[in-house]
């Protein structure tokens, strides 16, 4: 009798501490993420829908695919995919928006985005009861989130020369955020290289009308910020004609990132 009421005691226990425990478990399984990605095989499924999908790791030597595979594993096991408005966040999901993450970081071995903690995922734009309109994407740093709507992350993917891609803005914002947030990643970038291109971005925008330069999109010039975010978006998408138009930015961005997407395999 004993054992049965102590049983029923543990059953109603663990009912009601059930949400907690499965977010403690999870918790566990992300701060574990470093030593699970170095041990878990790289799934086959997840490498051709990447050889399908996403033209950077075609590009890559196979020694390279290795490294930006470990880099992708660490990256989902670490973050929690919330979905918003739909069920449940597939796998293909995950993956693409950890390969974009990835795609920008894969000069900084050491940056995995640690304070974003949370992506959350729309199926299409979303609107915000705060602003007031439609958003297709945002970086919120106090509740340590990466807000992308699916439909617009994809299209970034479809279109990969036009210069528009979401996922790596909002990646973007969230790296130059990473770098001025006291964590394990802190400071990553060279400080004199961000005075450098937050000096090039401001004189390139306080050109006189006429004379400004047309490569980035008017929206490059809102803040330094979204300056950096396009300029990412440039970098990856259309490097080759970046490079022509503007080799001293391009050259600052290929430093502060440590890569060259137009020598992908040095
Ligand atoms: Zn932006």
């Amino acid at each position: 009798m004993a054992l049965f009421i102590v049983a029923v005691v543990f059953v109603i226990t663990a009912a009601i501490y059930r949400h907690q425990l499965e977010a403690a478990y999870e918790e566990a399984g992300r701060r574990a993420a470093p030593v699970r990605s170095a041990v878990l095989p790289f799934p086959q499924h997840y490498r051709e829908i990447l050889l399908k999908y996403f033209p950077y790791y075609q590009r890559l030597s196979r020694e390279h695919q290795n490294k930006f595979e470990h880099k992708l594993m660490h990256f989902i096991l670490s973050k929690k995919f919330i979905p918003r408005q739909f069920d449940a966040v597939t796998d293909e999901m995950k993956l693409m928006i950890g390969a974009c993450a990835v795609q920008l970081t894969f000069g900084l071995p050491q940056v995995y985005l640690r304070h974003f903690n949370k992506i959350l995922i729309y199926p299409t734009d979303y609107y915000s009861s705060i602003s007031k309109r439609f958003h297709k994407g945002e970086v919120n740093p106090a509740f340590g989130a990466i807000v992308l709507s699916w439909k617009s992350f994809v299209d970034g993917y479809i279109y990969p020369t036009d210069s528009v891609n979401l996922g790596l803005h909002e990646m973007a914002h969230a790296l130059r955020l990473e770098n001025i947030i006291h964590n394990d990643e802190y400071d990553f970038f060279d400080d004199d290289l961000v005075e450098k291109f937050d000096s090039y971005a401001y004189q390139l925008c306080h050109l006189p009308t006429n004379d400004g330069n047309p490569f980035l999109r008017p929206y490059a010039c809102a803040n330094e910020h979204e300056f950096f975010a396009v300029s990412v978006e440039n970098f990856f998408e259309r490097p080759a004609e970046f490079k022509m138009a503007l080799p001293g930015l391009y050259e600052i961005l290929s430093k502060l990132l440590r890569q060259d997407p137009l020598i992908l395999n040095p």
